[in-house]
């Protein structure tokens, strides 16, 4: 089985379980160990010394402290990669601390101090590059303007496709060529490795909030960024030396919702290709925000870049701000909260909740409301949307 070329849906169940039968056990083991016994004072440094600056433990010296190596999370990272096609990924505590140990790597590795933004991107992560707590400046752009943005000291170019919230697709590929050079980091918690790679487009770092569609049960917080193994190491430095570690119980739940991935999305997928098109016809939407709709993928990205438009739609109200409070309100299927990507379905208003952080005049309109398909039947969903948008 070891030269077998394994389907994503094969690798999503067996990937990062390689040394379970060694060790006598079917499922992962949890290790909650905050320190580990040391085999010598050598051997022990050894491994230390590894680990502190980004390596993998030494053979025979232990795993020495929990902040540089857990054997469980770095089972969910063996298998996130194999998922994204990339040689190593590295968990964080969330989201947004892969994401602020991805600008701390690429500071340090290219000696850089400017970022380029394009926008539209989640509001944390517009928040936080402008915030100035990174000490990097940063300049916001469209996908177009990526050359125009470009300076000698930028490190990182950051990209989210689908853009959150309005699902607007970019071109991976020419980002990565307008870059010249320079790394890519793309968001990929919309589309997951199920319907998108980045990294076969070029992008040196793919970001996942795993908190979305990997865990998917709304049930844990954690982020994780793919790469290749020297912008591994580069992270893990980070993580080591700032302490934003993935808990194991979240690395152990997060790798068991790898197993269901694939399903889950194509379901989730199915369920909001028809809930977009039932919405399209109704006279009190205005405009839905889907991929799957031609509006919604101009320049053919499904296909060339993505397998698929994804689970997650977005809605502009006839009735504005008004309408949207009404409809959050009367929902009862759906729950009207923030996050996505779970098993059960949830709408939120981007421009009071999760893009509140972003410049008023980059931040989405209010009468726009976002919605994440889950498992529920398709026909109860509509069901519960016809009566909160009657
Ligand atoms: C939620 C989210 C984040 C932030 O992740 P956390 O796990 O909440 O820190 C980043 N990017 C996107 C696209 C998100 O949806």
């Amino acid at each position: 089985m070891a030269d077998q070329v394994l389907s994503l849906d094969s690798l999503a169940v067996h990937a990062g379980r390689e040394d379970l039968v060694g060790l006598g056990v079917h499922a992962p083991p949890l290790d909650l160990s905050s320190t580990s016994p040391l085999p010598d004072i050598g051997l022990g440094g050894a491994s230390y010394e590894s680990m502190a600056t980004g390596g993998h433990p030494v053979p025979g010296g232990g795993t020495v402290y929990a902040r540089l190596w857990n054997p469980t999370v770095a089972r969910f990272e063996a298998a996130l990669a194999r998922l994204e096609g990339t040689e190593e990924s590295v968990a964080f505590s969330s989201g947004m601390a892969a994401l602020t140990a991805a600008v701390l790597a690429a500071k340090t590795e290219t000696g850089g101090r400017h970022v380029v933004a394009v926008r539209p991107l989640y509001g944390g992560s517009d928040h936080l590059l402008g915030s100035g707590l990174l000490d990097v400046e940063v300049t916001y752009c469209a996908p177009a303007g990526v050359p125009a943005a470009l300076r000698p000291d930028t490190c990182l170019v950051v990209v989210e496709s689908p853009g959150n919230p309005t699902l607007e697709l970019v071109d991976i590929a020419a980002v990565v060529d307008a870059a010249a050079g320079r790394p890519v980091l793309v968001d990929n918690t919309f589309a997951t490795p199920v319907l998108q790679n980045p990294a076969a487009h070029g992008a040196a770092l793919v970001l996942h909030s795993a908190t979305k569609y990997l865990g998917g049960h709304g049930d844990v917080v954690g982020g994780v960024v793919a790469c290749d193994p020297a912008w591994a190491a580069a992270l893990r430095r980070v993580r080591a030396v700032t302490g934003a570690l993935l808990h194991p119980l979240g690395g152990y739940l997060l790798h068991r919702g790898l197993a269901t991935l694939p399903l889950r999305i194509r379901a989730q997928q199915g369920s909001a290709e028809k809930l977009a098109g039932w919405l399209s016809s109704q006279p009190s939407v205005r405009r839905v925000f889907f991929p799957g709709t031609p509006e919604g993928d101009p320049t053919g990205l499904i296909g060339r870049q993505m397998r698929g438009p994804g689970a997650m739609l977005a809605i502009q109200l006839a009735g504005g701000y008004e309408q949207a409070v009404r409809v959050t309100g009367r929902v009862r299927l759906f729950t009207h909260a923030v996050s996505l990507g779970g098993v059960d379905s949830l709408i939120q208003h981007p421009a009071a909740l999760t893009h509140r952080p972003v410049a008023p005049d980059a931040r989405p309109d209010a009468d726009i409301l976002r919605l994440s398909i889950g498992l529920e039947d398709a026909d109860d969903l509509r069901a519960d949307l016809a009566r909160a948008l009657a």
